[in-house]
Order: C-alpha cells, then structure tokens, then sequence
C-alpha cells in the first residue's frame, strides 16, 4: 500500500510515500514512458505552477491531472462535462490503486452524501463532478473544510465563448476557483485555438500560465479532402470509399470500424439507408434526435465491435473511445478546424494507419454561413426565451431549470436559437433593460464574426493544395516537424506529379479534349483577372447571347460548346472540379480557378477522364431517377410493390416527410402515379384548390385555401401531378444517350449556327428578342434531331403547334440543306 492514512485533527489525510513521476507512472500505469509533452506539464504543475494542457483526444491528457493528484498533497478536483463517463474512469483509478471517486446525479442521495462525507475528510486523491455540481449547497460547504490540491479542468474549451462546445456552467469554476484557491489550476482541453486558449485562461484569471501544446501530429492518420459538389456525387463517394481498400478492414464485424459523420439528423438517416440497401454493408444511424434506449444500443454495438459502422451527427463524440476506427469520413463540412480535427481524430487511435476523409462542396460553407446567420436571435426572440426562463425561475423558485427542448416547445422557435439565446442569456446577470439588450446584440455580432472566421480556416483547410496535416499542425500552434511518408492527398499528388510528367496520355477524345477547352477558358480568363463561377463559364463555353455575356465574346473559346446543352457543358465543369482539375473559392459567390493539377493537364495537353453526353432534359432526369445507386429508386421499388408510405417510411427507418419529398420527385418525373401516394378524393380536394388559386407553383396560397388537416407533403405531391400533366405535352420522347462522334458533333454544331443566324435575322424582322422565336434549347433539340418531317419537328421540345405552322417550313429546309 502506497498510501498511509493520517488522522490529524478530525481529518484523514493520505500521504503517499515520495516517489518521483517515472517511478509513479511505472507503479501505478505500468508505462515505460511518458508520452510527449506529458511530463513537462505534469513537472509543471508539480512545482506549483498553473497550467494549459491542449492535446489532442486520445494522447494521454488524463494521465497528467491523474499523476498529478495522486502526487500532490490533498484532494484534486477534476471537472468534466462527461457524467456518464466518470464511473469508468474512476473504477480504472480504483483497479491501479489510485484513491478516486466521483458524485453525479447518477447516484442515490445517500450515496451522494457518503461521497461528500468523504471528501470533507480527505478520503479521496481524486474528486471527478461536473461543474454544475458545484451548485449544490452540501457540495460546497464540504468544499470549504478540503485540503484541495489541484482544480483541473478537462475540456476546458467549454469555458470559452469562442470554443465551439460553449457551457454555461463552467463559468462557475472559474468563480469556485477564486473562492477555493486550490495550490495549482490545470486546464486542459484537445480543442482550442490561440484565441480559445487566452479566452480559458483570461476567464479562469491566469492570463500568464504556461501552456503546453504537444501532440497534435497523428502520424497514422491520412489525410484527404474529395470534391463533392452536389448530393448525388455525395452519395456516389460514399459508395466508391466504403468499397475502396481504405474502408475494407471496417466492413466486417471485428475487423475495425468505420464513422461516417454527417450534418443533419435527416442526413444520418438518409446515409445510412443508402448504406445499408446500396452499399450493403451493415450500419446504423445516431443523433440527438433518438430515444435513450436507442442511442445506447448504437453506441454500446459500435464500441463492442458488433457494429463496424455508424453515421451520425456530430452528437456521437465525446468520450468515443474505440482505438480501431479504421476512418473517420465527413459527408459534410463542420464549422470548424477544431470541431473537424476531434471527430477526424477518432479514427486510428491505436496508432495503424486509419483514414481521416471530408467530402467538400462550396454549399456546404453556403450553409454553414446561412445557419450562422439564422441561428442568432433577434432581440424580440431574445425577450421570448427570457421571459421563459425568468417565469420558469419565479414559479418553480429556483428548481432546476426549464430544459432548451422545453423552452424551443414553449416559445415555437427553433432550437439552435433557443440553445444561442440561452447561452447569451448567461452572460447578462439582473434585469434586460435596455443596456443588457445593447451589450447582447453586440455580443451576439460578435460572435457571428467570429463564427465566420472559424468556417474560413475550415474552408482554407478543404481548399487548399498545401499538406493540410501543416496547415493543421499550424493552425493548433503546435509547430513540431511532422513529416510522416504517407501524410495526405496533396503530398501524395505532389510526389506524383514530381515522377509522372513522362507517362502522361495526350488528350485524344472528343470529351477528353473538351476538358482542356474548359480548362483553358479559365485560365484566359485568369489572365484578364476575371473570375467566373461555374454558371457563367457555363455560358461562356455555350455561347449565351446574353448582354452581360458580350465581355466574353473576345475569349477564344466563347460558344466553343454552343451544340451543347446547358446542362451538359455544367456537367463537364462539374466532372472538372470533382476531379480536382477546377478549384471553387470564395463563399458566397464561389469562382474557379486551375488546381495545381489542372495546370499541369493543361500544359501537358493531357488526358482527363470526364464523359460527355449530350442528353434531353427528359433523359436527365430519367437517368438521375433511375441510378441504381438512388435512394429515391428504393421508394419508387417499395411505392410500387403497393406499400403504403407510412411502411415504407417504417421499413426504412427514414422520416415520413422524406419518403414524400421522394414520392413527389418521382411523381413529377412520372415514374410514380400519385394514386399510389394520395386518395382520390384527396386528390380533387387539392386540385379544386389549384384551379382556384391558379397556379400549383407555390404551396402556401394552396394550404391557406385547404382545410387545415391537408399538410404540405400531400399538397406536394398531387401539386406535381397537376404541373407535370400541364406541361407534359411539350415533352420530348428519349433519344439514345450516345456519346457523338467528333464529325457528328462537328455537324451539330454548324447547324446550330445557322439556324441560331436565321433566329437572328427572324427576330429583327418582327422586333422580337431572339427567344420568342425559338429558345437556345429547342434549336439545340433540333440540331441534336435534324428532323426530316413536320411531325419529327413537333416532337421537339419547344416546339408547339403555332411554332410549327408559323417556323416549320424554314426549319426544316435549314436541317435539310446543311
Ligand atoms: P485523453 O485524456 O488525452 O483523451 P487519455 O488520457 O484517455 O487521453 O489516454 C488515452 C490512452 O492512452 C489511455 O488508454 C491511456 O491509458 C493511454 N496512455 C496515456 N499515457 C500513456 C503513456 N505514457 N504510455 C502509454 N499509454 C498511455
């Protein structure tokens, strides 16, 4: 027995016998050594000196506030937000010898009041509570009459406004602090930037501490970033990884697992589905949303290794201990390099090499910065959420307070405004007059700017062509060297790129050379210092006549694609920039520029792998509906076996109004009848509403007429119904999706022009714009057609009865002389 109980005065005391930490860390952990960083903050701290520890998750920070209260004379108290953790650590303290113990509200009050007992005597090292323990008033006076050693504070970035795990409550450690004034204060969090870390220690007064910042290298982890500019190529990522080797080992129970992370509930559920039906693998889904039950059993399944994989929201976390996690791949960009770096860093923790992957688009930062936007209260939501929680404190006189979920019932607002307002709610103490109002509108500025600056380091890291573990390494000031062999996608690509010059393939197809026709309109435009999103390089590339577009006009390459339809030359610039040949940045109207490796194909008049489909509009959205790989195609397969929606919905375990959004897209695709989703008489109700509102093109002015148990998922989908049997007449029949031979699209092309020069000259003569003659699209249609007939002609879209008799003739003399 290390420890000798001293009865001086009324108290025990433990004293244990001198040993220094090497021996302690051999005795009582059974380590060799310590791991770095760790004892130089715990030689720190142990010569009486108050601290910052920022280490990464998983990189031995227990082990420094462990050691060092067992070390120290008197009782350490440790806070941690992780209630349901604390029985583990404490029984793995017990299992070393180490005298700890913990009081939450997981225990019975007796037990509560032994523990306390306990305290006041001196009977524990180690005292592990979260902070709102603190107020408890038999806690406190028991506080008083401690010998307490060391106040350490674990995921101290909760004290920070600016962390992005803000908690109210720990601002009271810091004024426990003042009052207890334990020897040392050691604070220690894996997430904190610069700035987080001054606000900690402003905020717990020891502006001069020294902080310790180790660790943050990986050397395990690969790093990588896949452009996925929409949801479908999303999806199409997520199958190719989960088959690629680097997801292989997480495919089978015991053989290491997979977290996919994704940015909403609705998303998790929508993933794992695709998972689960298209990939085939097993999974399941998690987030705050759940049932208790339901969460531990996912939980408890992933950390068994029962089940290799889960997706969830960014609520799967804290405390996530399971070493194997082979990767850790994000559907969706987080707000920030620290929140991405903690979940990223689950993968791996036993040191073989794991996967840290972020599928990137543009609009996911759209959204973030739209979600930063909304999520701040306004001033009278801010009266709302305080006057809730003033009537709250009055009636129920001090009990404990009204929940975020119950406040966001009560008030009808969203709950991430309610979880803000709460939040900026703390920090205002006494009366909302006027004053307080001014400094929390300022406050809440403050804090969208700072929301902001986070979102930009995210973007900088899933942009940039630099070796993003520096960038990251950097961006932490954690400046050790940190060059492992395999490090991440650009070092991979820079070393190729460094050997690969002589094996380039030529561009030789018509698609492969039509990459290099994009790629060099951006870098002429470049040149100019023009800078186009894809939209309008879209539209430089077909040739938009446009007035804005007549600045173009000198680009060599304006209407190079004009044969095309929009939707194909957008997909061409899509393919380029999924590929990392075309880069987007700036958030909110994001531009394209060359990628190191655009440059280099562009030089070397290189081969890049894209496909080019001129398609009807029609076939598109066939197409889409039809990919195996669709979540969509799976309702369409149960809708049309006759299940209902609310069992599909059940089977699926996907919300009842997702499984309507697929009904309706797929009913204005016509793939499904709306008979199947809606009953008739539903249906004429609906529709009367239509007629009398004359338009199915917005939803609202239609509930507002509808009585009021008809809901939007219904409206929706007999509303598509109606467009799609208005509009239907026009629509083309499907043309054989082939790729053209560079002589047919040669011959698209010319008569494109021509029957684009007789649209011209037809427009001037009847003072019309060039469009009511005929769309971009239809002659496009007829280019793609060259119809022989009348009746060929009116099969094109956009070509009606009046078009005909009135254009007909001339038409298809033009498609007959060229
Ligand atoms: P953190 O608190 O930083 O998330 P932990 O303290 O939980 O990390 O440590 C993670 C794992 O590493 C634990 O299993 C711990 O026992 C182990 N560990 C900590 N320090 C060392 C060391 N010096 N040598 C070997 N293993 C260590």
């Amino acid at each position: 027995m290390e420890f000798m109980a001293c009865r001086s005065s009324d108290k025990i005391a433990l004293h244990m016998q001198p040993m220094n930490p090497h021996a302690a860390l051999e005795k009582y952990f059974h380590y060799p050594a310590f791991r770095p960083g760790q004892e130089q903050a715990l030689n720190h701290v142990l010569a009486g000196n108050d601290a910052l520890v920022v280490m990464p998750t998983g990189s031995g920070k227990s082990l420094i506030y462990q050691l060092a209260g067992l070390m120290m004379e008197g009782t350490a108290l440790v806070f941690s937000p992780l209630i349901a953790l604390m029985k583990d650590q404490v029984d793995s303290m017990a299992r070393r010898g180490i005298p700890a113990t913990y009081i939450n509200s997981s225990l019975d009050l007796a037990e509560q009041g032994r523990r306390v007992r306990g305290l006041a005597n001196g009977e524990y090292k180690l005292m592990l509570i979260a902070p709102e323990r603190l107020r408890n008033p038999n806690f406190r006076t028991a506080l008083a009459q401690t010998n307490i050693s060391m106040m350490a504070i674990d995921e101290a970035h909760c004290l920070s406004q600016w962390g992005h795990d803000f908690r109210p409550d720990y601002l009271q450690i810091a004024q426990a602090r003042q009052q207890l004034q334990p020897k040392v204060t050691l604070a220690l969090t894996a997430t904190a930037t610069p700035r987080t870390q001054g606000d900690i220690m402003d905020l717990l007064g020891l502006p001069d501490a020294a902080r310790f910042i180790n660790g943050f290298n990986r050397p395990n982890l690969f790093f990588e970033v896949l452009p996925a500019p929409d949801p479908k190529t999303k999806l199409n990522r997520v199958r190719d990884f989960l088959r690629s080797p680097a997801a292989e080992g997480a495919s089978q129970p015991g053989r290491g697992g997979g977290l996919i992370y994704a940015g909403t509930r609705r998303e998790t559920e929508e993933v794992s589905a695709f998972v689960r039906e298209i990939v085939g693998l097993p999974v399941k889904h998690y987030h705050a949303g759940l049932d208790p039950a339901t969460r531990a059993e996912v939980q408890d399944a992933f950390l068994s290794g029962d089940l290799p994989l889960v997706v969830a929201t960014n609520a799967f976390g804290m405390g996530i201990d399971r070493p194997d996690v082979r990767f850790v791949l994000h559907v969706n960009m987080p707000g920030s390099l620290e929140a991405y770096y903690q979940e990223a860093g689950r993968a791996g923790r036993d040191g073989l090499p794991a996967r840290a992957t972020l599928l990137y688009a543009t609009r996911d930062a759209m959204l973030q910065e739209h979600f930063i936007e909304t999520s701040s209260p306004t001033e009278d939501q801010l009266r709302r959420v305080h006057g809730l929680l003033r009537d709250d404190i009055v009636g129920a006189q001090h009990a404990a307070p009204l929940s975020a979920e119950e406040i966001t019932r009560r008030s009808g607002l969203k709950e991430t405004v309610v979880r803000v307002a709460i939040e900026q709610l703390a920090a205002v103490k006494g009366d909302m007059n006027g004053e307080a109002m001014r400094q929390l509108m300022e406050m809440a500025e403050r804090r969208k700017d700072h929301k902001r600056a986070l979102l930009r380091t995210m973007t900088q890291y899933a942009q940039t062509e630099d070796c993003r573990r520096r960038s990251m390494l950097d961006y932490f000031g954690d400046h050790e060297v940190a060059e492992v062999d395999v490090c991440c996608d650009n070092c991979t690509q820079q070393k190729s790129a460094s050997t690969q010059s002589e094996e380039t393939r030529p561009a030789t197809t018509q698609a492969e050379r039509a990459a290099l026709i994009v790629m060099d309109t951006i870098a002429l435009l470049a040149q100019r210092g023009q800078g186009v999103g894809k939209g309008k390089l879209s539209q430089i590339l077909k040739g938009s006549e446009s007035e804005e577009m007549t600045r173009y006009k000198a680009n060599r390459n304006f209407a190079k694609f004009a044969a095309l339809r929009m939707a194909e030359v957008e997909s061409l610039v899509s393919q380029l920039i999924s590929a990392g040949y075309l880069k987007q940045s700036g958030d909110e109207r994001p531009t394209l520029q060359l990628s190191r490796r655009g440059e280099a194909a562009l030089k070397a008049r290189a081969a890049v792998d894209v496909t080019l489909r001129p398609v009807t509009q029609k076939q598109t959205e066939i197409a889409r509906a039809r990919t195996s790989e669709n979540t969509i195609e799976i309702t369409r397969r149960m809708m049309g076996q006759g299940m209902s929606v609310e069992r599909v919905a059940a089977e699926r375990t996907l919300a009842l109004s997702t499984i309507y959004s697929h009904c309706a897209q797929l009913i204005a695709e016509g793939l499904l009848s709306v008979d199947a989703v809606v009953p008739k008489e539903a249906q004429a109700v609906i529709r009367g509403a239509i007629e009398q509102v004359g338009s199915a093109m917005a939803l609202s002015p239609l509930k507002t007429v509808l009585p009021p148990n008809y809901d939007y998922n219904v409206i929706k989908c007999v509303a598509e119904d109606w467009k799609r049997s208005h509009t239907e007449a026009n629509a083309a029949p499907e043309a054989a999706a082939v790729e053209p031979s560079p002589e047919e699209l040669e011959a698209m092309t010319t008569l494109f022009t021509k029957l684009r020069e007789w649209r011209t000259a037809k427009a001037r003569e009847a003072s019309v714009p060039p469009y009511v003659v005929f769309s971009d699209d239809a002659l496009c249609g007829i280019a793609q057609m060259r119809p022989a007939t009348r009746e060929a002609l009116l099969v094109v879209r956009g070509v009606g009865q009046v078009k005909l008799e009135r254009y007909g003739e001339d038409v298809l003399k033009i498609v007959a002389e060229s």
